[in-house]
């Protein structure tokens, strides 16, 4: 039995095997071989192997999100078998004598970089597509496990790093747990670890040997034990029985109102999501609507730009699922470490301050339009409202008001219905936004408080880095005397006002901010009954 400590990013245990995810970094070796035919025999090979992953990978995807979506696994499996493609890796290892897999990686670079220069953006975001078929080839050739779609039984997942485009693609249903070495609790992968209700620790020092072994992770003291011995994983299966147990004691607050022991505060409490899926979560936990749906994950799913009909069925499906709750939708917050590479975004030096969210909507108009579309479309099917992310400037909203605007103006001369009063907010993730909340409140309907992002700015700490996470303190009196600036200007302004940032869900603020009067808290589907119950205990009235 061997223990390892870590930082635990969600309080829970699980139990199982482990999964060695190993993601492909593009530094192969330019080996030299003797046998090229064996070599090329090999690729040929690998070639099959991939093909196979990627038929599989389709036929999930058609399930899940619709034959036009899947529809890239197949322009993969074609590009695979391109000639072109084909010829430049037999050339480079049969003039080079070198290994495949630096056949693959310099076709791949080279194909990707003559994509990326074209004109047309279509053409562009084909870079992003021979990269991943290049490193998929890569990942069989060195036979690395990237791919979950063969597993049969749940795993605990154990990787370097996870990014949230690889998290979002990874199927929910087979995952118990994650463990990374790398990583910091604010990121979007931790914030989706607690989305999904699984254990997550990061910081641990991982090891290759650990691949298929039993082992047990324990969100409480942050540990992951291998090789569990029989008493432990007794003790741990307690652990769990009495997590279930408290559980259904909070199941009891189903249906219950979210308002305070002396009857003095009501709030309304909804869940965050990151795709239609989550929905059935958000429900189960009696959410009372959706207070954030990142839709930007469902960017990050696909390996392209998700048209307006795929876009517009997501949303639509959200507010049929929700059954006329609300459903707060936040437009495209990509950028930092929610990365597509099909946006070529490019490297920055501080993406965190970078080319991102509302900046890429204000910038490249289409992708906006395109989304606003599918969003008005979708509001006539519920109750659908519209969030912008990382406002710092009057002028960005009365920008995209106009563009709304003349989108609404599109859909009423093609005749297509959309709720006309479709309620507007902002994200008041940056310290700008804070600064002049008296005058956003009056330009629109609602502010949530992005806490993740507020915090960052305030304190000038990049959330992405763990050297960090001592200093990231949302606690900081500078967060707390923004927030109440927040509230009380919104409020000036007629704006509702509400926090869909994770410090929504600290049951140690809960007081704090039903005393400074906020109107909504959105949280991880998990949080809803924790938070009605605290909020069902609290007295405010002194
Ligand atoms: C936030 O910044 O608090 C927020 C809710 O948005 P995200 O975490 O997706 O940046
Ligand atoms: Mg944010």
């Amino acid at each position: 039995m061997e223990r390892y400590t870590g930082k635990s990013i969600f309080k829970k245990v699980a139990i199982g095997r482990i999964f060695f995810y190993e993601k492909v970094e593009y530094t192969v070796k330019r080996e030299k071989v003797e046998d090229v035919e064996a070599e090329i025999k090999r690729f040929d090979a690998a070639k099959v192997v991939a093909i196979s992953q990627l038929d599989r990978i389709y036929q999930k995807a058609v399930k899940e999100v619709g034959e036009d979506n899947a529809e890239v696994f197949e322009v993969h499996k074609m590009m695979m078998d391109d000639e072109d493609y084909l010829d430049s890796i037999y050339n480079i290892i049969r003039e080079e004598k070198v290994c495949a897999e630096y056949a693959v990686a310099t076709t791949g670079d080279n194909f990707a970089a003559m994509f990326a220069s074209m004109d047309d953006a279509y053409m562009q975001a084909r870079a992003a597509d021979i990269k991943d078929i290049s490193e998929r080839l890569v990942a069989v050739l060195m036979g690395r496990d990237t791919d979950m779609g063969a597993l049969d039984e749940p795993v605990i997942l154990v990787a370097d790093d996870l990014a949230p485009s690889e998290t979002v693609q990874m199927d929910k249903s087979k995952l118990l747990a994650f463990v990374t070495e790398h990583g910091s609790s604010n990121s979007h992968t931790a914030i989706l670890a607690r989305t999904m209700n699984i254990p997550a620790l990061i910081g641990i020092p991982i090891q290759k040997e650990w691949k298929g072994r039993m082992a047990v992770v324990d969100g409480y003291s942050g540990t992951i034990t291998i090789d569990p011995d029989e008493a432990y994983v007794a003790e741990m299966r307690k652990t769990m029985e009495e997590d279930e147990k408290k559980r259904l004691m909070l199941e009891q607050l189903k249906g219950k109102e979210t308002v305070t022991a002396d009857g003095k505060k009501s709030i309304h409490l909804y869940a965050n999501i990151g795709g239609v899926e989550d929905t059935a979560a958000a429900l189960a936990n009696d959410a009372e609507g959706i207070g954030l749906f990142r839709s930007e994950f469902l960017y990050l799913q696909s390996e392209d730009f998700p048209t307006e009909e795929v876009q517009f069925q997501a949303y639509k499906q959200v507010a049929q699922n929700m059954g006329g709750k609300k459903v707060i939708i936040r437009t495209l917050d990509l950028g930092a470490d929610k990365q597509a590479a099909y946006f070529n975004l490019g490297q920055e030096d501080n993406p965190a301050l970078g080319y991102r969210a509302i900046r890429i909507c204000l910038t490249q108009q289409e992708i906006f339009r395109t989304q606003l579309r599918a969003l008005l479309r979708a509001s006539a099917f519920g109750n659908i409202s519209i969030m912008f992310p990382m406002i710092i400037s009057l002028e960005e909203v009365k920008e995209i008001k106009s563009i709304l605007e003349s989108v609404k103006d599109e859909l009423r001369e093609e005749g297509i219905s959309f709720k006309e009063d479709i309620e507007i907010g902002v994200m008041i993730e940056t310290p700008a936004a804070v600064f002049i909340s008296e005058e956003l409140g009056k330009e629109v309907d609602f502010f949530s408080v992005g806490t993740n992002d507020l915090t960052q700015y305030t304190l000038a700490i990049d959330r992405q880095n763990p050297k960090l996470d001592k200093f990231y303190n949302p606690h900081h009196p500078a967060v707390l005397r923004a927030l109440q600036m927040i509230i009380d200007n919104g409020h000036k302004g007629g704006a509702w006002v509400g926090i869909c940032g994770e410090l929504g869900a600290d049951l140690e603020l809960t007081e704090t901010f039903l005393k400074m009067g906020i109107d909504e808290l959105s949280v991880s589907p998990t949080f809803v009954l924790p938070v009605r119950d605290k909020v069902r205990k609290t007295v405010i009235s002194e």
